[in-house]
């Protein structure tokens, strides 16, 4: 919705249906609302979490998109590049100018053995906040809690948002407290990553924040198996140290799991994706290594920076940039353009991602960087944001979730920018041959 809303904007399309969205779901989620849900801060009693989630957590599709999109509810099947065609599950064949791919990936419970019948189970006690039926479940487990073990998981990378898992626990921790059972609780964090964050600044905090509060994080280590009926959940050492067979085995009286996740297959077996099945983009232009039509961001591509909504949000404006410079080259030009367009050194995503952390008791720490894990805080003027604020919690809380219903589908909200679009959003991008790439290959 981010790059459509843009995309009207900036008039690149004349009105009516020049601008297709192909949307399989009639409900539009906020994901990141999911933590706080399933971490309690939207209420524990179940019609509390009803009337608090309608408009918060989900909305229509239709809410989201200008009236001038026409939106295809249909799921897409298969992509042809070569034919600039889009084809859907009932057998609709469409044809495009220009496509973008942002259809996030796929929630794998299934790789996990016995996941998908715990989770589905409601008398077990194994939630998940990845997926909203599952992240009520959590909820009201993690409210109804008496004490006892708790295992919570985080799946190897990438993830959907990798501090989120964490945010769980953290939050987990403190409803304890607030109950007064906390002594009666033992609780784990078994992490796939090597450390509790990919950035070491913020990994570190992390670390002693979970230790202060005897939180006994575990690396290295990837859920195989749930037996929900014996209540057991095997676990696989992984990572260089790991020797073949290492299992680990852990009794638990509340689990939280996280999936794994993968590319959609539809997409995985496009002409324009990598071996791993993501739309293979140059990193800083967003647009695809092999089809200068085709452009992707998100969850779906290839671009190696955390998946967050927040990177999508410094995503957009730059893809609609490329987008425009490649109408303008096209229109100029009678046969298409088989390689894609150099990029300018001054208009280039630079990787920006933002995993805002709960670390309970209405604090939040803004982990924000770029590629390559480099650090670039929006408020270091004011806090060196490795440290937990009241501030950020608020901000988390309250104002992204009104940004992204309410000035994200005008294009108003510009992620880190705020309200100010980026210097090159209203530019027409510059056609000039003196452009310097930035990096040869994506
Ligand atoms: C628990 C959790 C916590 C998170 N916390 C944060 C956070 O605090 N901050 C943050 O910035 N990000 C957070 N994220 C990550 C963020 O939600 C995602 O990175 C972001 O939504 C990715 O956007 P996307 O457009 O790539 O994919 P999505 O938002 O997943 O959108 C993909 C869309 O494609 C549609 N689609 C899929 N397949 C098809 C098909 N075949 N045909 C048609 N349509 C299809 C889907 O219905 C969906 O609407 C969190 C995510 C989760 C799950």
């Amino acid at each position: 919705m981010s790059v459509a809303g843009q995309i009207l904007r900036k008039q690149l399309v004349k009105k009516g249906s020049d601008i297709t969205v192909f949307e399989k779901n009639e409900t539009h989620y906020y994901q990141p609302g999911f933590t706080m849900l399933s971490g309690g801060l939207l209420g524990s009693k179940e019609e509390d979490v009803v009337k608090a989630s309608a408009g918060l957590l989900y909305r229509p599709v239709e809410s989201v998109f200008d009236e001038q999109i026409n939106i295809v509810r249909d799921e897409v099947g298969e992509f042809d590049p070569k034919q600039n065609k889009v084809i859907t599950k009932a057998g609709k064949s469409y044809t495009y100018d220009y496509l973008i791919v942002a259809c996030g990936n796929k929630l794998r419970y299934d790789l996990i053995e016995g996941a998908v019948d715990a989770l589905n189970d409601p008398e077990s006690s194994v939630g998940s906040m990845y997926d909203f039926t599952y992240a009520k479940k959590i909820n009201q487990l993690r409210a109804k809690f008496n004490g006892g073990k708790i295992i919570a998981t985080q799946a190897p990378m990438p993830i959907k948002c990798a501090g989120a898992p964490q945010k769980w626990v953290n939050l987990c921790e403190e409803s304890m407290r607030v109950k007064g059972i906390r002594s009666a609780c033992d609780i784990h964090f078994y992490t796939a990553l090597p450390a509790m964050f990919g950035v070491k600044k913020y990994s570190d905090e992390l670390y002693r924040l979970a230790t202060s509060k005897h939180i006994h994080a575990h690396f290295e280590y990837d859920v195989q198996k749930v037996d929900h009926q014996r209540k057991k959940v095997y676990l696989k050492k992984i990572g260089p140290k790991s020797t073949k067979n290492e299992v680990v085995i852990e009794s638990f009286d509340l689990l939280h799991l996280v999936p794994p996740q993968r590319p959609h297959d539809f997409v995985a077996k496009a002409a324009f994706c990598n071996d791993a099945g993501y739309v293979d983009v140059n990193k800083h232009t967003l647009q695809s290594t092999r089809f200068s039509n085709v452009f992707a961001l998100g969850d779906c591509s290839s671009l190696p920076t955390s998946r967050t909504a927040a990177a999508v949000f410094s995503q957009s404006p730059i893809l609609v940039y490329y987008l425009e410079r490649q109408m303008l080259i096209d229109a100029k030009t009678t046969t298409s353009t088989s390689t894609a367009t150099p990029i300018t050194t001054t208009v280039a995503y630079d990787g920006y991602t933002s995993c805002p952390i709960f670390v309970g008791d209405k604090k939040l720490m803004l982990a924000e960087f770029l590629y390559d894990g480099q650090v670039s805080e929006t408020f270091a003027r004011f806090v060196d944001q490795r440290t937990p604020t009241t501030y950020f919690y608020y901000l988390k809380r309250y104002v992204f979730p009104h940004v992204y219903w309410n000035y994200v589908p005008l294009a108003q909200w510009f992620g880190r920018n705020g309200f100010n679009p980026p210097h090159f959003f209203l530019q027409t991008p510059s056609l000039s041959s003196g452009h310097q790439a930035l990096h040869k290959s994506h």
